[in-house]
């Protein structure tokens, strides 16, 4: 089974997946997690997108395809991933289905985390003192948010057209969310 999974930055996308991926024994590819990895290992690559990153943009569609074919591609994780943020947009939406198609593969279940920009304002406050993550003050938060929602609308009706897509209320606490997802899930293995 394959997962996609997103919402805004500061949903708790993250913290789900990798929930998903203990109980049903997935893979999670966070392209966020292995940027930020980039970043502060100072490779070629993480020097070349720190400052988008820091900006609150996405970083390209090529650069983001890279990373997941790359898992894709590896038949240790055939059927087996959880994908965290990825796709961010229609064109990446596009060439995931085709990367699953090459590797005879395909989504299974794409679930839709739904918090307004409210909570996460509040959410990010509260991480930054947590993890210090260098892209989360508010200004930026904001500018995530906007990133993602202008974004995200025509992969919305792509996932709706093909009657992948789940919503899920993210603004309940981290276990009612983990317990919806899970029965959801479940309701797709049949
Ligand atoms: P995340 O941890 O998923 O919120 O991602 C953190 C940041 O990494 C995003 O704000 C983007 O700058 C970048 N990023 C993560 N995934 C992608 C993607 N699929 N395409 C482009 N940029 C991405």
């Amino acid at each position: 089974m394959n997962i996609v999974i997103f919402g805004p930055p500061g949903a708790g996308k993250g913290t789900q997946s990798n929930l998903i991926a203990k109980n049903f024994k997935l893979h999670q590819l966070s392209t966020g997690e292995l940027l930020r990895k980039e970043i502060k290992n100072k490779t070629e690559l993480g020097l070349k997108i720190s400052s988008i990153i820091n900006s609150g943009n996405l970083v390209s569609d090529d650069i983001a395809g890279n990373l997941i074919e790359q898992y894709i591609s590896n038949k240790k994780y055939k059927n087996r991933l959880i994908f965290d943020g990825y796709p961010r947009n229609l064109v990446q939406a596009k060439n995931l289905d085709n990367l699953l198609k090459i590797h005879d593969q395909k989504i299974d279940i794409v679930l839709k985390l739904s918090v307004s920009l409210e909570i996460i304002k509040t959410r990010i406050i509260e991480r930054k003192s947590l993890e210090n993550r260098a892209d989360d003050n508010e200004k930026i938060a904001i500018k995530r948010y906007e990133t993602y929602e202008n974004n995200i609308k025509p992969v919305i009706d792509f996932y709706k057209k093909s009657n992948l897509l789940k919503v899920v209320n993210g603004e309940t606490s981290v276990s009612q969310i983990s317990t919806e997802i899970s029965r959801l899930i479940e309701g797709i293995k049949g």
